[in-house]
């Protein structure tokens, strides 16, 4: 399991992996964050692909070519703005990265990096964004077998440092 799920410190971009998740706003037509650093690693042809996806709902994804990143696809997803954690905050982020995996298993993505979605703008808590992440990752790699690796790229060493207690925690 735990060699499946890992838990890296470093920028998004730079991954070596089939697919990196970005954690996009509703319209996909670019940002600041993470969609910001994604967009200008892959170049402007990311952004001619995203304006033919009439955006995406929050919670739901969307796939399309990496273009100029390490990466052959990027995963578009939108988390949930945080407000005060009784409006459906957690099922949405969970929603996101059920999405994300579902378009894993359909486009036969062996191995894909997230970023901590809804962590940075949006204000999700981060140890609860956490410990979502880290079960929804748990879950599928229970249920597919042929995903070699996820990992949950941490910006900063404090993310890095919340993310590995949330696996510690939910994985023994
Ligand atoms: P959201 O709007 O979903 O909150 P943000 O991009 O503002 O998205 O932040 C999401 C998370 O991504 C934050 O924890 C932020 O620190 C992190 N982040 C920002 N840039 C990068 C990057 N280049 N690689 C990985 N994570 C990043």
């Amino acid at each position: 399991m735990s060699d499946r799920l890992q838990v890296v410190e470093g920028d998004i971009t730079r991954q070596q992996v089939d697919a990196i998740v970005n954690a996009a706003n509703t319209t996909l037509l670019g940002g600041g964050g993470v969609d910001g650093a994604i967009h200008r690693a892959a170049g402007p042809e990311l952004l001619e692909e995203c304006r033919k996806l009439n955006g995406c709902p929050t919670g739901q994804a969307k796939i399309t070519r990496g273009y100029h990143l390490p990466a052959k696809s990027v995963i578009h997803t939108v988390g949930p703005v945080w407000r005060d954690g009784r409006h459906g905050e957690d099922e949405l982020l969970a929603s996101c990265y059920r999405s994300c995996f579902a378009l894993v298993a359909k486009h036969g993505i062996r191995t894909v990096a997230f970023p901590s979605i809804s962590t940075g703008a949006y204000g999700f808590p981060m140890e609860r964004a956490a410990r979502i992440a880290v079960t929804e990752a748990k879950d599928f790699l229970g249920r597919d077998r042929s995903v070699e690796k996820v990992i949950l790229v941490c910006f900063g060493k404090s993310a890095y440092e919340t993310h590995l207690a949330a696996v510690k925690e939910i994985c023994g």
